[in-house]
C-alpha cells in the first residue's frame, strides 16, 4: 500500500502543511495571495511571488484556507489508533507566529483542535474494543520557556520562572519522564475538557503579555495510554506528544538585548534542535542529538525508533510573509 511505502520512506516522520486565510485587516488592506493550492489534491502547494519565482512544495497533506479542523484531523486520526495499538507517537505544529499553530493544536471552543480531537477519537476507539482491551489514560500539560520546564496542571503555576524545578530524568526501561509533573487521569470527554482549559489558561497566567509569552515558548501535552488485553493479560504503554511549538520567526539578534535576547537564542536552539534530530532520524543517521534541547530530549520517546511523527508547518497565504514561509516550508523539506 502507498500510504505505508511513505512511512517507510521517512522513517515514519509525515508532514502535513496548513495554510490559513487571510484575516479581515490583510482583505482589507488588499494583501496579495502568495501561495497556490491548484494541485492541493496531490498534496503540493506552490508558493509564487509577483510572477517573479515559483516554488513548488509536496507533503503528505495539504491543507488550503478553507480546510476546516475536521479535514485536518481525519488524516491525523490514524495516528490516534497508532497509540492505542502500542506506538509512541509525537505531533507538532511549526511555523511563523501567526499562522495558527494554537488553532490547529488548540483550537477554540467552537472549533476544536487536534488536541480534543485525538483525545476523543481515543475514547471511540476504547469504547470500541471494550471487550479486548481496558485503557488507562492520564494527560500532563508543560510549557517549555527558556530551556525551563513549567507545569500547567500544578496549582501555583503563577510564578515565572517556576519555584518547583523540573527535569527530565531516563528510568532504567531507557524512557523519559520529568518527575513530579502532574498526571491527570481522565475517563471521559468532560474531563479532557476541563484539562486542556486548565492547562491552557495556566499559560498565559505570569506573563504581562500572554499572547507574546505563548509564542515564545513551547506548549506541550503528553498523554499516556497504559493498555491491558483482557484475554492474554499483555500490557502495552504508549505515549504521545502534541506539540505547539514557539514561532519560528527569525528575529536578528541585534534588534533584542538582555532577556529578550536569551529568549531568542533559546527558541532558535531548541527549534533547530528540532530540525537536527528529524533531520538525523530521516538519514537514519548512527546518532541522533536529541540532549542539545529540552524539547528534543523531553520528545525523545517519540520521535526515533519504531515511533511515529508528524508535523503540520503552518503557513500564512500573505505575500508580505513570503520569506517566513519559505524559511517555514525548508525547514519541512529537511525531513524528507
Ligand atoms: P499561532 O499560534 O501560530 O501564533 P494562532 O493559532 O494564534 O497562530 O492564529 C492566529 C489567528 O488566526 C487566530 O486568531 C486564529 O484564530 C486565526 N486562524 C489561524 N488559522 C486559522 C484557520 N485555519 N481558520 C480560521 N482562523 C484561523
Ligand atoms: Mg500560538
Amino acid at each position: 500500500e502507498l500510504y505505508n511505502k511513505v512511512l517507510e520512506l521517512k522513517g515514519n516522520i509525515r508532514v502535513f502543511c496548513r495554510c490559513r486565510p487571510l484575516n479581515s485587516e490583510e482583505s482589507t488592506a488588499g494583501a496579495s495571495v502568495a501561495v497556490d493550492f491548484e494541485c492541493s489534491s496531490d498534496g503540493e502547494l506552490t508558493v509564487k511571488s509577483n510572477g517573479a519565482f515559483r516554488k513548488t512544495y509536496k507533503f503528505d497533506s495539504v491543507f488550503g484556507p478553507q480546510a476546516d479542523q475536521a479535514d485536518v484531523f481525519e488524516d491525523t486520526a490514524p495516528l490516534a489508533t497508532s497509540v492505542l495499538d502500542g506506538y509512541n507517537v509525537c505531533i507538532f505544529a511549526y511555523g511563523q507566529t501567526g499562522t495558527g499553530k494554537t488553532y490547529t493544536m488548540e483550537g477554540t471552543d467552537e472549533a476544536r483542535g487536534v488536541n480534543y480531537r485525538t483525545l476523543e477519537e481515543f475514547f471511540r476507539i476504547i469504547k470500541e474494543r471494550e471487550q479486548l482491551y481496558r485503557y488507562d489514560i492520564t494527560v500532563s500539560v508543560l510549557e517549555v520557556y527558556n530551556e525551563q520546564i513549567r507545569d500547567l496542571l500544578a496549582s501555583g503555576t503563577q510564578s515565572v520562572p517556576p519555584t518547583k524545578r523540573l527535569e527530565i530524568r531516563q528510568s532504567g526501561e531507557g524512557t523519559h519522564h520529568v518527575p513530579g509533573l502532574t498526571e491527570a487521569h481522565v475517563n471521559n470527554m468532560n474531563q479532557v475538557w476541563e484539562v486542556l482549559q486548565t492547562g491552557s489558561n495556566a499559560r498565559a497566567i505570569g506573563s504581562t503579555n500572554s499572547n507574546e509569552h505563548s509564542s515564545r515558548s513551547h506548549c506541550l501535552h503528553c498523554v499516556m495510554v497504559k493498555g491491558e488485553n483482557l484475554l492474554n493479560g499483555e500490557c502495552t504503554k504508549s505515549k504521545l506528544w502534541l506539540v505547539d511549538l514557539a514561532g519560528s520567526e527569525r528575529i536578528a539578534k541585534t534588534e533584542v538585548q538582555g532577556e529578550r535576547l536569551k529568549e531568542t537564542q533559546n527558541i532558535n536552539r531548541s527549534l533547530s534542535a528540532l530540525g537536527d534530530v528529524i533531520s538525523a532520524l530521516a538519514t537514519k543517521s548512527p546518532h541522533i542529538p536529541f540532549r542539545n534541547s529540552k524539547l528534543t530530549h523531553l520528545l525523545q520517546d517519540s520521535l526515533g525508533g519504531d515511533s511515529k511523527a508528524l508535523m503540520i508547518v503552518q503557513i500564512s497565504p500573505n505575500e508580505n510573509d513570503i520569506s517566513e514561509t519559505m524559511c517555514s516550508l525548508n525547514f519541512a523539506s529537511r525531513v524528507k
